[in-house]
């Protein structure tokens, strides 16, 4: 079974593919560029599940299932900012370092210090219009310093108590199991598995 995810990135491909052989074992994850789809992907959804949807359907057109994923950060003292806006959150030029200072910037001295990360996986079939759609969350708090070295984005200041550990403290593999995005690709695997099943 082949499918395109709407990225260029191979660590991302390479990530997927590995995670959803557990389900759907023969499944080949393609990049947009290994079926030639270069155009960009206005991703104007109010949702982190209209986003990946939009990367889904952009991916389906190369006629094999398209998938997209979203995924940030949301801070329940901020309403839950930044959201979709998670990557953009510094500004038109930022980085983590300065999306990371904004963040310890607006919380202040706020005690409310909780915040979850959101992953949502849109998958679109070329013969269908309804898109299967998995989202995972993982509970933490936002620190006021940063801790640790690894990982990316708001990583050294999302506090997991269960772990006792910041994101950025985790080894990839630790992190692979407890993530947002782990659990929202176990989600479509098992989605997967059970539409080859009754298909
Ligand atoms: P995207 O959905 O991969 O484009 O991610 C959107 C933004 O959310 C990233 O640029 C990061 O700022 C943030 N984000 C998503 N997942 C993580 C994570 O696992 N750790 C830290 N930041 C993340």
């Amino acid at each position: 079974m082949k499918a395109v995810l709407a990225s260029h990135n191979k660590h991302k491909i390479a990530e997927l593919q590995t995670l959803l052989r557990k389900y759907v074992p023969d499944i080949e994850i393609l990049s947009l560029e290994d079926v030639g789809l270069f155009g960009e992907i206005v991703e104007d959804g109010a949702t982190f599940e209209e986003n990946a949807i939009i990367k889904a359907r952009f991916a389906a057109q190369s006629g094999y299932i398209g998938i997209g994923d979203d995924s940030g950060l949301c801070v329940e003292a901020l309403g839950g900012a930044p959201g979709i806006y998670s990557a953009r959150y510094g500004g038109e030029d930022t980085n983590d370092e300065k999306n990371n200072a904004k963040l310890i910037s607006e919380l202040g001295k706020e005690p409310n210090r909780a915040a979850k990360f959101v992953c949502t996986i849109a998958c679109v079939f070329p013969n269908t219009k309804k898109p299967l759609v998995a989202a995972g969350e993982t509970y933490g708090e936002i620190l006021v310093n940063p801790r640790g070295e690894g990982g990316f984005g708001y990583d050294p200041l999302f506090w997991v108590d269960e772990l006792g550990k910041t994101y950025a403290e985790l080894t990839p593999d630790e992190k692979n199991l407890v993530s947002h995005r782990a659990k929202a690709t176990e989600k479509l695997g098992n989605l997967l598995k059970l539409r080859e099943m009754f298909i």
